[in-house]
């Protein structure tokens, strides 16, 4: 199966939800419609470049982040630093980096979420196309299905006939509305028939340590975030949710082979800058990314995260681009049709 028909076969999914009435704090406000570049950014960079991460710290999409960061500063010649700007299922951080200065010193790294939040959020203040200008795509990270250590189920199967059996009681962690976390356990719910209780965190990090800690039941996460935990025995694993196993966790099933095909989901993730940014900063950074991709250590590092970098060619604007516009209007028809909203 192509990325793309995964997607769609995804986006099937959530489709069936039907009506499903959801709240999450909304925010962001007066985002800027910026021009298209210029070029001017001889200089740079000659000062500090900050990566704003719209999730936790310890999650995710920072530990990407985190990985590519100091190869990327090594090939600028500068420090990058990266920031955590959490809240709304990532809303919130790509709202403060589509205000910044079109400069070059303000990135974001963003996942799948850019492309399903002007669908579930009605005053986001930016627009994916118009407010950012993209850079180049990063990494598609496969989705597992982790749950607390001593939660009954043994196998996905187990797991699916249990929270039918207890929908009032079971819950289920997310990043937010939009989240990849969220999504997932979208596509969870519609594939067993039922509808949980969602408990929100700003970065499924803190709802990773929750879930060892045995506050929450279970939840859908990138095994950027949970193979150690899975590795180290200090979550059950279920399934992961591509076609094929990672090579990392050989023993975990894909949810295909557990039982639940209908379950497939990766999270894609790409580098933005604020629109109107200099040409020649973004192509810039946009080869960085390209050198820290290649790095060995990002490579090897990724590897035993159960992903791997994009080929050169995804890391660059255009081919950037190019996905956040297919996704768009995929996801944008998907929940419009499940009737799914923040409010
Ligand atoms: N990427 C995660 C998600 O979408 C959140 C995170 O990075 O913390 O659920």
């Amino acid at each position: 199966m192509t990325t793309t028909s995964r997607y769609r076969a995804a986006a099937r999914m959530i489709a069936a939800i039907g009506a499903v009435s959801l709240a999450a704090a909304c925010s962001g406000n007066g985002g800027t419609t910026g021009t298209t570049g210029a070029t001017g950014g001889g200089g740079y960079p000659d000062r500090n470049i900050t990566i704003v991460v719209p999730f936790s710290a310890g999650g995710p999409t920072d530990t990407v982040t985190r990985l590519i960061a100091e190869p990327m500063a090594a090939k600028l010649g500068t420090k990058v630093v990266v920031q955590n700007v959490e809240g709304a299922g990532g809303t919130v951080g790509a709202g403060e980096v589509s205000r910044a200065e079109p400069d070059g010193y303000t990135v974001l790294m963003h996942h799948i979420g850019m492309s399903t939040a002007p669908a579930l959020y009605q005053d986001l203040g930016y627009k994916p196309l118009e407010s950012f200008q993209t850079v180049g795509l990063v990494t598609e990270v496969p989705m597992t299905v982790v749950a607390r250590k001593d939660f009954a189920p043994a196998t996905l199967k187990d797991l699916v006939a249990h929270v039918k059996a207890n929908a009032g009681k079971v819950t289920l962690a997310n990043a937010g509305i939009g989240a990849a976390s969220h999504l997932c356990g979208l596509l969870f719910q519609t594939a067993a028939g039922v509808k949980l209780q969602e408990v929100p965190y700003e970065g499924t990090g803190p709802a990773l340590t929750d879930l060892v800690g045995g506050q929450v039941d279970f939840m859908c996460d990138q095994t950027t975030n949970t193979s150690g935990q899975i590795t180290a025995g200090e979550v059950k694993a279920y399934a992961v949710t591509t076609p094929e196993r990672v090579k990392s966790m050989p023993d975990l099933p894909t949810t295909t082979e557990a039982g639940l095909p209908q379950l497939q989901v990766s999270v894609w993730h790409g580098l933005y800058v604020p629109a109107g940014t200099p040409q020649d900063v973004v192509q810039k950074l946009s080869e960085a990314l390209k050198t820290a991709l290649a790095d060995q250590k990002v490579v090897d590092q990724m590897a035993k995260l159960g992903t791997a970098p994009v080929p050169a060619e995804d890391a660059t604007p255009q081919a950037h681009r190019t996905k956040l516009e297919e996704q768009l209007g995929t996801w944008a028809k998907v929940i419009a049709d499940a009737g799914v909203k923040a409010s």
